[in-house]
């Protein structure tokens, strides 16, 4: 005498019950929204948190914000940021980055080097598509940080906004450690 579970697969396979049960399925997603992007012609929206290329930002007025410390290129754990500094001759005590590589290749998008930033002229920006058939266009210069940066101006302060590391306005400027003024030559005061 057969028994009650072989009788249930004998049934089972003739009323091809488990293509039923897949077919099911696949109805039940038919009335289901897309949760794909048809990329790249539709795109995502991008938190602003999110870590993306990085950019080099200036002030307001146009200047540099970085100052040439190399507290980011020290913080890097890739060590893929090459900072070279020197001394602005119009504005002594005062530096700036006379050049800036980041090897983006080994980026690993940590962000350690923006929050090591003492004024904020690191942010990451919603940047992803910089893919390309020659390495050596990975190598982002200062020229091209800074493009990065005026180019994505709005999603680097939301970056900087979401990160808590720049306030809203008015604060902005003063929000972080602010070098000093520049102090006037010794010998241009000594000629006055
Ligand atoms: S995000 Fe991280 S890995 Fe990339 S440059 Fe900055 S500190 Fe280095
Ligand atoms: S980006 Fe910021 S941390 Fe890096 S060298 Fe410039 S001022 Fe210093």
């Amino acid at each position: 005498m057969s028994s009650p579970s072989s009788t249930k697969k004998f049934f089972d396979a003739v009323l091809f019950k488990e293509i039923w049960n897949a077919m099911k399925v696949t109805f039940k997603h038919m009335f289901h929204r897309p949760m794909t992007f048809e990329y790249p012609r539709e795109k995502r929206t991008i938190p602003d948190a999110h870590r993306g290329a990085l950019g080099l930002l200036r002030y307001d007025d146009g200047q540099e914000r970085c100052v040439g410390c190399d507290l980011c290129e020290a913080a890097c754990p890739s060590r893929c940021i090459k900072v070279i500094s020197e001394e602005d001759t119009s504005m002594p005590l005062q530096r700036y980055a006379s050049e800036f590589y980041i090897d983006i290749t080994k980026c690993v998008f940590c962000g350690y080097c923006v929050e090591a930033c003492p004024v904020n002229a690191l942010a990451m920006t919603k940047v992803y598509e910089f893919s390309t058939h020659d390495k050596r266009d990975l190598l982002f210069d200062k020229t091209r940080l800074y493009e990065i940066g005026e180019q994505h101006i709005d999603d680097a302060k939301r970056y900087l906004y979401a990160h808590n590391q720049e306030k809203k306005g008015e604060e902005s400027r003063a929000y972080r450690y602010h070098f000093p003024q520049s102090v006037q030559r010794q010998q241009d005061a000594s000629s006055l």
